[in-house]
């Protein structure tokens, strides 16, 4: 369940948590008309630090850009409106989660006319798939689901209706015994998981897969960014099923899952079947960042005063 918080921005204004409630003729409730983000927030010596909150702002300008339509305000207004969510409910880590989305007012298809709305959230929520896949990594199954196509739900946009896909990828992986599924696209190369990105490690090379059929996630521009850093070799390149098999490491990225060995697919052992020395040496490299423990990357960081 939730980890309740105390207030939630709508429409410009702080409500109580019970109180920030939708009409059940919400557009985007029935048509998965809405975008939206998730970021973190973490503790560090000089209080919560929101991890590359204009990279996720960003993205969430190009969601309903790609959908065609408007958020009602300004870049800087919802960043300050993401800080200030923070602050009312005194978090010192926290996971947020801006939504725009066709509101109340017409039903049917085109929603052109309908009122957009505009929330934020925020609550504790400790690292998607636990402490213990954290450190000895989560098992994974390539998923009967491809991945949605581009020209079909627009991946590049974070599109509340684009999660089915995910959802029902997640839920069969879960029924099935595992913790995660691998998705792969329509032609059958290797895309991303239900809600991360993919890396693989080989022969010393981080191999992660090209932008095309993915979400843009910003955990995954993190890990090339610092792995470059590091001097570690790392290329985008097509990915098969079978290459994830054979892979001495893997690991998912994103900003719920943060950076999480993966160290089993389809019930083959990746390398030792323990997370590999390059995984986590980029994981301890990120967490340092996140923390504020890296003044190279304080650029990346927006402390909550
Ligand atoms: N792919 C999908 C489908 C996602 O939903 C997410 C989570 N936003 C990611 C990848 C990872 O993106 P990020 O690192 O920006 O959270």
């Amino acid at each position: 369940m939730i980890k309740k918080a105390k207030k939630i921005w709508m429409n410009g204004k702080l409500v109580p948590w019970e109180k920030a409630k939708v009409h059940f003729l919400t557009h985007a409730l029935h048509y998965g008309t809405g975008v939206f983000e998730g970021i973190r927030c973490y503790n560090t010596e000089k209080g919560p630090a929101i991890f590359r909150l204009d990279a996720h702002i960003e993205r969430l300008f190009d969601s309903e850009k790609i959908i065609g339509f408007k958020v009602p305000y300004s870049k800087k207004k919802v960043r300050e409106a993401v800080v200030k969510t923070i602050k009312a409910n005194k978090l010192k880590e926290c996971y947020i989660r801006p939504l725009v989305y066709f509101g109340y007012g017409k039903m049917g298809l085109n929603p052109i006319d309908c009122k957009i709305d505009i929330g934020i959230a925020c609550w504790e929520w400790p690292t998607y798939l636990g402490k213990k896949g954290i450190e000895n990594g989560i098992r994974a199954k390539v998923s009967s689901y491809a991945r949605d196509n581009v020209n079909i739900s627009l991946t590049k946009g974070k599109i509340t209706g684009n999660y089915i896909n995910s959802a029902l990828a997640k839920v069969e992986a879960i029924r099935s015994g595992y913790d995660e599924a691998v998705m792969l696209d329509a032609e059958g190369f290797v895309s991303e998981c239900s809600a991360e990105n993919l890396f693989i490690v080989r022969d010393g090379v981080v191999l992660t897969v090209p932008k095309a059929t993915i979400l843009e996630g910003i955990t995954r521009d993190s890990i090339i960014k610092i792995a470059k850093d590091l001097r570690m070799p790392c290329r985008e390149e097509m990915l098969t099923r079978d290459q994830l098999y054979i892979a001495d490491e893997a690991f998912m990225t994103g900003t719920a899952a943060e950076v999480t060995p993966m160290v089993e697919i389809d019930n083959r052992k990746i390398g030792s079947g323990k997370p590999g020395a390059i995984t986590k040496k980029l994981q301890n490299a990120f967490f340092g960042i996140v923390r504020g423990e890296n003044p190279k990357y304080k650029k990346w960081l927006t402390y909550v005063k």
